[in-house]
């Protein structure tokens, strides 16, 4: 089960409950320092004074779950920031392009952006292994694209979701036995009229329910 860590920008948004196990929590905090839910939260890299703060408080959090994952960039600059900005809302594209009743089967006007990195793969006593590569925000883009790849193997990946509610797009971990959540949160984002824009969504690509 969940190691009962604070994440410090999904803890603005949700319990514990529902942070991604390992290293995929720091994936889910990243996507989650953007300014989102209701009431609207600050945007965490708004600065690069800020961006600093979340990225040694995430990856302090990082680090006990994951001893293994790289250091913090410690000399993070606009340059750096603007990467770790184009990083997120790549992420959110490519997470929210699917909704999770599965691919659509109507032509998708979304246009999900392609993310690369690079990663050292090793085989030896230990099994195989992904280590991440370059220094700074690379080793962060790295880290994060391993995470991903590994969620992907592990049948994880499709429970990293965007919350359905356009105006709120929180990142969540679905633990519900048949991965059927599309909000972060029922309450605040599953309201009837969310509910009646989700399905018309849907309805537009070609999906024929929102359960
Ligand atoms: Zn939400």
């Amino acid at each position: 089960m969940t190691t009962a860590v604070r994440w410090p920008a999904s803890a603005r948004y949700e319990d514990a409950e529902s942070n991604a196990p390992g290293g995929l929590g720091f994936v889910q905090d990243l996507l989650n320092t953007a300014s989102l839910g209701k009431p609207r939260q600050a945007d965490l890299l708004d600065s690069v004074e800020s961006a600093r703060q979340w990225l040694d408080s995430s990856f302090a959090v990082l680090h006990q779950v994951d001893p293994g994952a790289p250091a913090a960039p410690d000399d993070l600059d606009a340059d750096g920031l603007r990467h770790v900005l184009s990083l997120r809302d790549d992420l959110r594209t490519v997470l929210s392009a699917h909704p999770p009743e599965g691919p659509p089967s109507g032509a998708v006007a979304v246009s999900v952006p392609s993310i690369e990195t690079t990663a050292a793969v090793t085989l030896g006593a230990g099994g195989a292994r992904l280590r991440p590569q370059g220094a700074g925000v690379e080793a962060v883009r790295s880290y994060t694209l391993i995470q991903l790849v590994a969620a992907s193997y592990g049948g994880t990946l499709r429970r990293l979701k965007v919350c359905a509610n356009p105006r709120c797009r929180g990142a969540f971990y679905d633990r519900s036995k048949n991965c059927s959540r599309v909000w972060h949160d029922v309450s605040t984002c599953g309201n009837t009229q969310n509910v009646r824009a989700y399905r018309a969504r849907l309805k537009e690509r070609g999906l024929s329910s929102a359960q």
